[in-house]
């Protein structure tokens, strides 16, 4: 990978694009307006980008529609679309420097994360659902000898795929991966804090051969786009990965509208709980550690709620306050950095805020707390003495606050994980079989993991259960929320 001083020399030659990718070219928006996109590791402004709107949003559903039924995309054999799709993340690969560096430079995350995981978690997330798609078969229905029924499954149209800045590319293509290989056109909508990969991804979706209309990217203040594409009444799906507060507002819209399928991927504050029998320590702290405080704690499966057996607490806090020093701010474009800046100063308040609260509400600040330099720094923050009624408990922080909660009882641990309004994520770590099931079996949550902390790859499904979301990300299973299922029905002899 390169140095620190090579990825700022890179970042000299480029010009960033800033337009929306509108019916196969790059075009500003129809008001001409433009927003700053700010780096949040040196508040400088590193681009103006189109500021779209309703109308904006129109011409595109227009354009999506139009290619759908045009069958240029949709109507091409899974075969054919599965090679586009394959050149599509051979060229994420091959501009997987230039990704890596707009990805950190919008969100403040260490280039190693961007240029190792994110950008190739992109490129792997398309080619899964490129090499799937021809192996999916339809079905036929146990019926009467004298009729014939089949069940197929069939694209739903527009898809608008609304994503979160916290993952960029890497969470967009866990939406436009299974949407385009089911043979959708796709509106992709990036936050406004972090739109650059996204709008970059439009000339590489032209030069993989996806047909004009069929992926178009409009940069969005707000709730600007968002909005005006969940109230059109062409648009058929909505995919959503953000915050609860949104995804409530877009069922709202859709419910106003044409009743389109809205999945939303939610908020999380996910129960981590360490039970006293449980041999390796040190790797749970390491993990605990790791689970929170990686991409500066902006993860919605993060490892807020530390749930730890009262009689290892000391002892257990100690080690994960050392692990957490793993997590010490630096310069995102260091390769050495394993944390950087938050998304921005607003958002940094907004967690100082929180921990400033928690401490008011009782708990104690062991650690971290905001770096005094430019930059929306936070260093890892660990509260003890929290109480699951607590705001810091209860609401999704998204930053890297770990809040530290003793049980004394496997009952009290699975009651306490499971008093929450989501239900993204828990994990627990135990050396004793039976309770590793049974407590699983408990936990309200979309992933449980088991002496381990977040694995995961495309081959299974993500997402929650209560206000976390419905449906899922990844895996097989994300096909569903982008086909409906169609029975046919013949009836033989009827010629
Ligand atoms: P957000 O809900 O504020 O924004 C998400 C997207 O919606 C952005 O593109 C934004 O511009 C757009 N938007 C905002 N208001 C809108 C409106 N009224 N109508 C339509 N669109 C609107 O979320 P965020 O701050 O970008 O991301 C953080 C949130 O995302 C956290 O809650 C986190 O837990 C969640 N998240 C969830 C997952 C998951 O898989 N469950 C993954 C990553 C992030």
């Amino acid at each position: 990978m390169r140095t620190q001083q090579q990825w700022m020399d890179l970042r000299q030659q480029h010009n960033i694009e800033g337009r929306a990718f509108i019916n196969g070219q790059y075009q500003d928006s129809l008001s001409g307006e433009t927003f700053e996109v700010i780096n949040p590791a040196t508040e400088e402004v590193i681009a103006y980008v189109a500021r779209c709107s309703d109308q904006d949003a129109i011409a595109a559903v227009e354009y999506a529609k139009g290619a759908f039924r045009s069958g240029e995309w949709a109507g091409q054999s899974p075969a054919a679309r599965k090679q586009v799709l394959l050149k599509l993340a051979d060229l994420i690969e091959q501009e997987k420097e230039t990704l890596a560096l707009l990805e950190t430079l919008d969100t403040g995350k260490p280039i190693s994360h961007s240029y190792q995981t994110d950008i190739p978690g992109a490129a792997s997330c398309l080619r899964w659902y490129a090499e799937a798609i021809d192996k999916i078969y339809g079905e036929v229905a146990t019926t009467e000898h004298n009729v014939h029924a089949y069940i197929t499954h069939q694209a739903v149209g527009v898809v608008a795929a609304i994503v979160p800045w916290n993952f960029p590319l890497w969470l967009a293509c866990w939406k436009i991966g299974p949407a385009l290989a089911a043979g959708n056109s796709v509106i992709l909508k990036p936050s406004e804090k972090s739109p650059l990969t996204a709008i970059f991804l439009g000339q590489l979706a032209q030069q993989a051969g996806l047909p004009n209309g069929v992926f178009q990217v409009l940069p969005g203040f707000g709730h600007e786009v968002g909005d005006a594409l969940a109230r059109h009444h062409d648009v058929d799906c909505i995919a959503f990965t953000g915050s609860t507060r949104v995804a409530r507002q877009l069922m709202i819209c859709s419910g106003e509208s044409n009743m389109k399928r809205v999945w939303a991927e939610a908020g999380g504050k996910n129960a981590n709980i360490v039970f006293a029998d449980y041999k390796n320590l040190d790797k749970a702290a390491q993990e605990t550690a790791a689970g929170c405080f990686y991409n500066q704690g902006e993860v919605c499966v993060a490892a807020t709620r530390l749930l730890v057996h009262e009689s290892i607490k000391e002892e257990f806090v100690r080690k994960v306050i050392a692990a957490s020093e793993a997590f010490t701010p630096k310069d995102p474009l260091d390769p050495s950095s394993s944390m950087g800046a938050l998304i921005d100063q607003e958002h940094k308040n907004k967690v100082l805020s929180y921990i400033r609260q928690g401490v008011e509400e009782g708990a104690t600040q062991l650690c971290g707390g905001s770096v005094q330099c430019k930059g929306a720094f936070v260093s890892p923050v660990i509260l003890d003495n929290v109480t699951n009624d607590m705001t810091v408990a209860q609401e999704e922080i998204f930053g890297p606050v770990l809040c530290v909660i003793p049980f004394s009882t496997e009952e009290e641990a699975i009651q306490i994980a499971n008093d929450s309004p989501y239900g993204l994520g828990a994990a627990l770590w135990t050396s004793d079989l039976d309770r590793a099931h049974r407590v699983a079996r408990k936990l309200e949550a979309g992933s449980v993991w088991i002496n381990n902390y977040n694995e995961g790859d495309m081959t299974v499904p993500f997402g929650g259960f209560k206000q976390s979301g419905n449906g899922r990300d990844k895996s097989l299973h994300a096909l569903e929320k982008f086909t409906e299922v169609k029975t046919t029905w013949l009836r033989l002899g009827s010629y």
